[in-house]
């Protein structure tokens, strides 16, 4: 792994680590990277209308400004529900496990879930996030998302990078848990060299080879948000301590390290029943965890932003 290099600063990713530079990373009615925190709350997968209202609620209660939800899960396996509802065939509600979906099918059963989504976030205030798998999906998610997300695994999907750098809405790019700065700053600026400037980095985790154990799945690079912040000045940076730590006991602890350092917001999952979290159980925060984590954070960063 290269660092960065002063020749990468002025020949490689110049636009997106220009140090005199304002960057308006808007969405919806929510300024990403301005003086407040951002809280982008929400479960893993949207579930059902109720899960998603019910989190809604509790989460602009608890002081966050965005709500998110999976509709388009990439999972590990290829059967049962591409949305994340496990055992959904041996629960009788129809999916086959040996059968996998269609992308029309896919697509109905993802509208299906946004439309749920965009309802909460309309219903409470909540500007929305969600994550976007399939390039072709952008005209349908379009109508329901203020931001989509690019998910680690897409982090150099030229497909994607080529529809969103079409989109005017902001993008959520996250970094692979293998990759430097270097790199994410590389794909940042495929963004940037389109045209496309409303963009910010969510960190969630590193991989080193000893934290593959029952305890943690990988480590949050805390460092990379002053780094992010001498390189690319301009750019927010948004904590995914959830997906980073994979344990529901360390996300508050990341959190606050995380504001700590100077970090712009954070993304975290949050579930109104988290062990029964169709996708990612053990990471999600019930919602009076969340609701005193957000007051503590606020509370760091009135200290280190006076
Ligand atoms: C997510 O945020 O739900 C997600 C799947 O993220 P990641 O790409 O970081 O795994
Ligand atoms: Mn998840």
């Amino acid at each position: 792994m290269k660092d960065i290099s002063e020749s990468d600063l002025q020949n490689n990713i110049p636009l997106v680590c220009r140090q005199d530079y304002k960057r308006e990373v808007i969405a919806g009615n929510v300024e990403i990277g301005g003086k407040e925190l951002t809280h982008m709350a929400g479960p893993c997968t949207v579930e059902s209308r109720d899960q998603i209202l019910e989190t809604a609620k509790a989460v602009k209660e608890a002081g966050a400004t965005m709500l998110r939800g999976g509709v388009f899960k990439p999972l590990t396996f290829p059967y049962g529900d591409p949305l994340g509802q496990p055992d959904a065939g041996a629960k009788g509600t129809g999916l086959d496990r040996n059968v996998v979906m269609t992308l029309p099918e896919m697509f109905k059963a993802a509208e299906k879930r946004l439309a749920y989504l965009r309802e909460a976030g309309e219903k409470y205030g909540l500007a929305v996030v969600s994550e976007i798998t399939y390039a072709s999906s952008i005209d349908m998610m379009t109508d329901y998302v203020d931001m989509f997300q690019i998910g680690y695994r897409h982090m150099f999907n030229m497909d994607l990078i080529e529809v969103l750098a079409k989109t005017a809405k902001p993008l959520l790019i996250k970094r692979h848990y293998g990759e430097s700065l270097r790199s994410l700053l590389g794909v940042c600026e495929h963004f940037e060299a389109r045209g496309k400037h409303n963009f910010a980095i969510c960190e969630r985790g590193v991989s080193v080879a000893h934290t593959h154990n029952v305890d943690s799945r990988a480590i949050l690079d805390i460092q990379a948000i002053p780094a992010l912040k001498e390189y690319a000045p301009s750019v927010p940076v948004i904590i995914d301590p959830s997906h980073a730590t994979f344990k529901r006991k360390y996300v508050a602890a990341m959190s606050r390290a995380a504001i700590a350092a100077g970090a712009d917001g954070l993304l975290i999952e949050v579930h109104p029943d988290p062990e029964q979290a169709w996708v990612d159980p053990l990471q999600a925060l019930g919602f009076s965890d969340f609701s005193n984590l957000v007051s503590e954070l606020d509370g760091i960063r009135n200290v280190i932003t006076p």
